[in-house]
C-alpha cells in the first residue's frame, strides 16, 4: 500500500490548512504553515487559483484523508460503510473515522499526533477492555476502556504526549483517568464534537460522481 514519506508540513500548505500533523512542533513558532502559508512547491506562491467543483470536492477529499492519516483505499473502505448505515452518510464517515482506536489514543493524550498513536498502538502498548488490540482501525464502541500496558507505563513519549494534552482539551465523548492511565468511550461523539473545518458532504458529492 502506497504511503506518503514526505513532509507532512507540506501537506498542510498545499491543504491551506493547519492539521495538526506533527504533535508539539505544531504548536511552536516553527511550524512551517505559519511561517510560509502558501502552496508548496517552485509555483506556491502564486495566487491559488480558482478550483472546479471537481477540484473542490478532490480537496475536501485530501483534507480529511490527511487529517486521520489514511490511504485512499482505506478511506474509501470506510466511506462505504458510511454510506451503507443509516443517517447522513458524510456525519457517518467523520464519526467512524473519529472511532478508530488510533484516533481515540491521540485524543485521549497518550500520543501527540495520530500518526504517533497509529506507531504505539501497533506496537503493542495499548488494551482495550483488558485485551490485546493492536488494530488501528479498530472501531471503539460506547463503554470500551483503553488503557495503557503495564510495562508501557514509563514510557517517555507517552508521559509528554499527556502533560501536553491540556492544550488540545479533551473531547466531551471521552474521559481520561490520567492517574490510571486509562481512558473510557463515555458515548459515540457527534458532529458537534468534530471541530476541525470540514465540508463532508464534498466527500459524498465527489464518491456520488
Ligand atoms: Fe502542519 Fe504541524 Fe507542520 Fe504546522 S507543524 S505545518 S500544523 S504538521
Amino acid at each position: 500500500m502506497a504511503r506518503y514519506i514526505g513532509s507532512v508540513c507540506r501537506l498542510c500548505r498545499r491543504e491551506n490548512l493547519k492539521m495538526f500533523l506533527k504533535g508539539d512542533r505544531c504548536y511552536s513558532d516553527k511550524c512551517a504553515f505559519d511561517r510560509r502559508s502558501y502552496a508548496p512547491g517552485q509555483h506556491g506562491q502564486r495566487r491559488r487559483g480558482k478550483l472546479s467543483d471537481y477540484g473542490i470536492q478532490l480537496r475536501e477529499k485530501q483534507k480529511v484523508k490527511r487529517i486521520y492519516g489514511l490511504s485512499e483505499k482505506q478511506f474509501h473502505i470506510f466511506f462505504e460503510r458510511a454510506d451503507r448505515q443509516k443517517g447522513i452518510t458524510g456525519t457517518n464517515l467523520l464519526i467512524f473515522l473519529e472511532r478508530r482506536l488510533d484516533n481515540v489514543i491521540y485524543r485521549l493524550g497518550f500520543a501527540n499526533s495520530r500518526t504517533q498513536a497509529r506507531i504505539f498502538a501497533r506496537h503493542n502498548h495499548f488494551l482495550v477492555n483488558g485485551e490485546k488490540v493492536n488494530i488501528p482501525s479498530y472501531l471503539t464502541k460506547v463503554g470500551d476502556v483503553i488503557e495503557l500496558k503495564e510495562k508501557s507505563k514509563n514510557i517517555k513519549a507517552i508521559e509528554d504526549a499527556l502533560s501536553a494534552v491540556v492544550r488540545r482539551g479533551m473531547p466531551q465523548w471521552l474521559d481520561l483517568e490520567k492517574d490510571n492511565l486509562k481512558g473510557v468511550v463515555k458515548a459515540f461523539p457527534t458532529r458537534d464534537d468534530i471541530t476541525m473545518p470540514i465540508q463532508e458532504q464534498l466527500i459524498v458529492e465527489l464518491y456520488s460522481k
